[in-house]
C-alpha cells in the first residue's frame, strides 16, 4: 500500500505554517486518540499516520527534504547507510506520546508517562484525609480545600501579558524539541531532546503577565471533590492524577496523593475487616439472660444474651464489619460479653453475694477452660485492645 502524502494526511496546503500544521495535527490526533477509540485499529492507524506526518512536517529540515524528495527519502535511508537518520515511519505509540504528547494538552488526564519531557509538570501534592467508620464502610464523597499552584486566570496559564506577546521559540522553531544527529558505529543516530530555551513549550514570551510574573500559575486554594471508595484503611494512599500543583506556563499538573487517616470511634475498634465491641453486662444478666442493644457502624443492633452465657463469650454479627477494598469480602462485628464487677456493695448486696459464693451451682466446671477455640480467639482479641 502506498503512503499517503503527508500534507494530505493532515489536510493542509503545502504552504501551511508551522502553527497551521500543529493545529491540524492536534485536531486529527484528538479525533483518533486511542483513549477515545479503545480497541479501534483503524483509528489507531490514522493516529499513527498523522503522528508520522507531523513528525516530518513539524521539523524544518525534514519538511524541506520531504518537499524535494517525497516518501522516497525514507526508503532510501535503510539501504544506503548514512541516511538512517531519516528512516522514520513505523513509530510506535510510546514514541508518539513521548515526542508530541504535550500537544494534547490536558484534555486527556495524564496516566500515560512521559507526556511532556520538559520537567515542567507541577509537583505532586499530598494531603491527609480523615474518614470515620461509616464513611470507610460505605465510601464517601469528600470535599477538601487544598492550597496549591493553580493556573493564573488573567493569562490563562500562558504567562504572557497578551496573545501578541507569545512568540514562536527561535531555538526550536516552535516544535519544543531539538534534534541532534550523532555518528555512531550503527550509522547516524538521531536524538531528540526538549528544547532548553522554551522548555518544550515551543513559544517564548516577550511581555510577561503581571499577575503571575510570567509563571502562568499562582499559589491559591481549590476545593477538590473526591469519591473515596469503601474499604480504605489507615495509612492507605490514593492518588488522583492531575489534581496536584499545576505546572509552570500551562504545564500539566502533578497528582494529588491522599493519605487515609481513620477517625477513632468512641466505642468500636477495628481488627482487619472486623469491628470489635466489648460489651459489659451485669452478672445476673449473663446468669439469667437478657436482650441488649449494641452500637454498630450503622446505628444500633439488638442481641440476645442467652441464660448461662459465660463471661468472655463472643457473639458474631455477620456482615456488620468493614468491606475489603475493591472486593466483595466483608468483615463481621464481634461482640465480646463481659460481666461487670461492681466496685462498691451495700451490706445487703454483700450478704447475697456471700451466699452465692459457696452455692454449688456457681462453682465453675472442672473443664471450664477447655473451650479452647474460644479461648484462643479471646486472646487474639485482647491483643487487639492492648
Ligand atoms: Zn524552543
Ligand atoms: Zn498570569
Amino acid at each position: 500500500m502506498s503512503k499517503r502524502d503527508y500534507y494530505e494526511v493532515l489536510g493542509v496546503g503545502r504552504q501551511a505554517s508551522a502553527d497551521e500544521i500543529k493545529k491540524a495535527y492536534r485536531k486529527i490526533a484528538m479525533q483518533h486518540h486511542p483513549d477515545r477509540n479503545p480497541g479501534d485499529k483503524a483509528a489507531e492507524e490514522k493516529f499513527k499516520e498523522a503522528a508520522e506526518a507531523y513528525e516530518v512536517l513539524s521539523t524544518p529540515d525534514k519538511r524541506a527534504q520531504y518537499d524535494r524528495f517525497g516518501h522516497s527519502m525514507g526508503n532510501a535511508g535503510g539501504r544506503g547507510g548514512g541516511g538512517g537518520a531519516h528512516g522514520f515511519g513505523g513509530m510506535n505509540m510510546e514514541d508518539i506520546f513521548s515526542n508530541f504528547g504535550d500537544i494534547f494538552g490536558d484534555s486527556f488526564g495524564g496516566g500515560r508517562g512521559g507526556r511532556r519531557q520538559g520537567g515542567n509538570r507541577g509537583a505532586n501534592l499530598r494531603v491527609k484525609l480523615k474518614m470515620n467508620f461509616s464513611e470507610i464502610a460505605h465510601g464517601a464523597n469528600k470535599k477538601i480545600k487544598v492550597k496549591k499552584y493553580v493556573a493564573c486566570s488573567p493569562c490563562g496559564g500562558s504567562g504572557a501579558k497578551d496573545k501578541s506577546s507569545i512568540k514562536t521559540c527561535q531555538t526550536c522553531g516552535g516544535s519544543g524539541q531539538v534534534r541532534r544527529v550523532q555518528n555512531t558505529f550503527l550509522g547516524q543516530m538521531q536524538t531528540v531532546t526538549t528544547c532548553p530555551t522554551c522548555n518544550g513549550d515551543g513559544t517564548s514570551i516577550s511581555a510577561k503577565c503581571t499577575s503571575c510574573k510570567g509563571e502562568g500559575r499562582v499559589y491559591g486554594e481549590e476545593t477538590i471533590s473526591m469519591d473515596i471508595p469503601a474499604g480504605v484503611q489507615e495509612g492507605m494512599q490514593l492518588s488522583m492524577s492531575g489534581n496536584g500543583n499545576v505546572g509552570e506556563r500551562g504545564g500539566p499538573a502533578g497528582d494529588l496523593l491522599i493519605l487515609i487517616e481513620e477517625e477513632k470511634h468512641p466505642q468500636l475498634s477495628r481488627r482487619d475487616l472486623d469491628v470489635i465491641y466489648p460489651l459489659y453486662v451485669t452478672f445476673p444478666d449473663i446468669v439469667l439472660g437478657t436482650q441488649v442493644e449494641v452500637p454498630t457502624i450503622d446505628g444500633r443492633a439488638k442481641i440476645k444474651i442467652p441464660a448461662g452465657t459465660q463471661s468472655g463469650k463472643i457473639f458474631r454479627l455477620k456482615g456488620k464489619g468493614f468491606p475489603a477494598f475493591q472486593s466483595y469480602e466483608k468483615g463481621d462485628q464481634l461482640v465480646e460479653v463481659n460481666a461487670w464487677s461492681p466496685q462498691h456493695l451495700t451490706k445487703e448486696e454483700r450478704d447475697m453475694m456471700e451466699k452465692l459464693q459457696h452455692a454449688s451451682n456457681f462453682k465453675p466446671a472442672e473443664n471450664a477452660a477447655a473451650e479452647k477455640d474460644e479461648k484462643g480467639f479471646f486472646d487474639k482479641i485482647k491483643d487487639a485492645f492492648s
